[in-house]
């Protein structure tokens, strides 16, 4: 396909003896689960190209899912079966908006599903929030997963000689950070963090991480089993004032009405009798205060928060009191926001791409032939098993699309790999991921583990070419 992207026009009669042609783009498991329902399936006949920026597959699975959680970490093995089906050509490092426009890669394909997640933090907007010493979650998430992009110098200037932590919100986002900042180095070793997280985490004298809601224990937004790990950390206690375990009659009925929040204040019940141990972390659990700004001049020093009650509807009321929290680390982790992707439409207030069960809205009508998929289509909630169903949904959408003849093959298209190579793009396959993969494998041997993650972008191009110039 020429660069002008001038594509033969679709003939509607006729269509071409090909397979639809379909690119995902964002291989997280919203792109792989989107890529498995569409090739396993025998209505349309049809061929997947997954795109990633990245030059490795699996989005959050790889930079989301805490690395002290194997188990969880362990689904790359499910989608990885998704990925080796020949229907299906993995196509990592390409950026798409950057490496080749919406439009263009349009033209090389019968139909775009786009989930590329929402890798952006949210901001309180509150004064100090920009100090240094203050990160969003999304930044130490990175760092601590090897993500290529991770602000390593910064993250690890916050993390410089840290005694005492902040988290402000209580997902379980905020969870995995408590709790991989309690951690001893003893108990992360056996993950897959690149070795200079492990040396980073092992030298901050972490003693006290407090993690604070601004509502109250029944409005928390974790789950019951991150909360229960919490107490069976090697060398930390969790601490939880009784005080903020009273609840309002509209709390109570949400606790009975919920089983989640039942069982969460179960469990904060249980640790309401837990005391300071000397030498372990204080991982303290606070309700009932909300950030108002963050102190110091030149780096953080602690937040101030006013202590909340919370209405009726459990929404949260200032009550005038404020407080000092001392800490030498802030850590927002209030949510993620999706990016818009130059072309495509995007809801500012909720980040989301408007979307009808999945099938873009431009103007408030479909887009034929482009589909929206996991987080950037519903906002960021959920595990990561809500992506399958959520996927399924958007491939029926495009499926009835082709069954109702609106969305068929048109024309010959251009093989998009050769058109990014051709535009100077190195884009890594399925084998190229492979040798990424066995790279990581061999980088971990070195020091006696399983993994290690290579975190810069360059080295995982390295390993790629590497088994390319062995001939694999
Ligand atoms: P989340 O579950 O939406 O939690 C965000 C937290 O931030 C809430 O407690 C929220 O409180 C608080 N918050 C928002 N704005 C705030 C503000 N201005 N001031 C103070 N607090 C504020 O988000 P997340 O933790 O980033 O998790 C994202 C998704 O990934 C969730 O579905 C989560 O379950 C999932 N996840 C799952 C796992 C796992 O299964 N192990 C691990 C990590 C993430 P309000 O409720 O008051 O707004």
């Amino acid at each position: 396909m020429s660069d002008d992207g001038a594509s033969p026009s679709p003939s509607a009669e006729s269509p071409p003896d090909r397979p639809l042609r379909v690119a995902v783009v964002g291989a997280g498991p919203a792109g792989i689960y989107a890529a498995a329902a569409l090739t396993r399936q025998d209505a349309v006949p049809v061929a997947v190209d997954l795109l990633d920026r990245l030059p490795t597959p699996f989005g959050l699975v790889r930079h989301g899912i805490a690395p002290d959680h194997p188990k969880m970490r362990a689904i790359r093995d499910t989608l990885h079966r998704a990925l080796e089906d020949p229907l299906v050509r993995f196509v990592g490092n390409v950026d798409v908006g950057v490496d080749i426009s919406l439009a263009e890669l349009r033209r090389h394909v019968d139909a775009v599903i786009y989930t590329y997640g929402a890798s952006l933090d949210r901001h309180l907007g509150i004064e100090g929030e920009d100090l240094p010493g203050s990160l969003a979650a999304t930044d130490l998430v990175a760092w601590y997963t090897g993500h290529p992009d991770a602000d390593r110098a910064r993250v690890e200037a916050a993390l410089a000689g840290v005694r005492s932590a902040v988290v402000i919100g209580v997902g379980n986002v905020a969870l995995d950070v408590a709790r991989v900042l309690s951690r001893t180095p003893e108990e992360l070793e056996p993950t897959d963090m690149p070795q200079h997280v492990l040396d980073v985490l092992a030298a901050t004298p972490v003693e006290e991480v407090t993690v604070i809601g601004r509502r109250g224990p029944a409005q928390a937004a974790f789950t019951t089993q991150e909360l229960r790990e919490l107490d069976g950390l090697a060398q930390a206690t969790v601490l939880v004032d009784a005080a903020d375990l009273e609840l309002d009659p509209g709390s109570e009925e949400r606790a009975t009405a919920d089983r989640n929040v039942g069982r969460n204040l179960a469990v904060l019940r249980g640790w309401t009798d837990h005391s300071p141990v000397p030498g372990r972390v204080r991982l303290r659990l606070r309700f009932f205060r909300r950030p108002v700004r963050f102190l110091g001049e030149e780096r953080v020093t602690g937040v101030e928060v006013e202590r909340t009650a919370v209405d009726g509807d459990g929404r949260a009321m200032g009550t005038g009191e404020l407080e000092v929290l001392p800490a030498d680390l802030v850590v927002r982790s209030v949510g993620y926001r999706g990016i818009p992707l130059p072309g495509l439409p995007v809801d500012e207030r909720s980040g989301t791409v408007p979307n009808e069960d999945g099938r873009v809205l431009r103007d408030g009508r479909p887009s034929l032939g482009e589909y929206v998929a996991g987080w950037i289509k519903r906002g960021p909630s959920g595990v990561v098993g809500t992506n399958k169903h959520d996927a399924r949904e958007t491939v029926a959408a495009l499926l009835a699309d082709a069954a109702a003849g609106v969305l068929t093959p048109s024309g010959p298209v251009g093989d998009l790999v050769a058109e990014l190579v051709a535009r100077g793009a190195e884009p890594v396959l399925l084998d190229d991921w492979r040798a990424i993969d066995a790279a990581e494998v061999a980088l971990g041997a070195t020091r006696g583990r399983a993994r290690t993650t290579m975190h810069e972008r360059e080295a995982l191009l390295a390993a790629v070419r590497a088994a390319a110039a062995r001939g694999r």
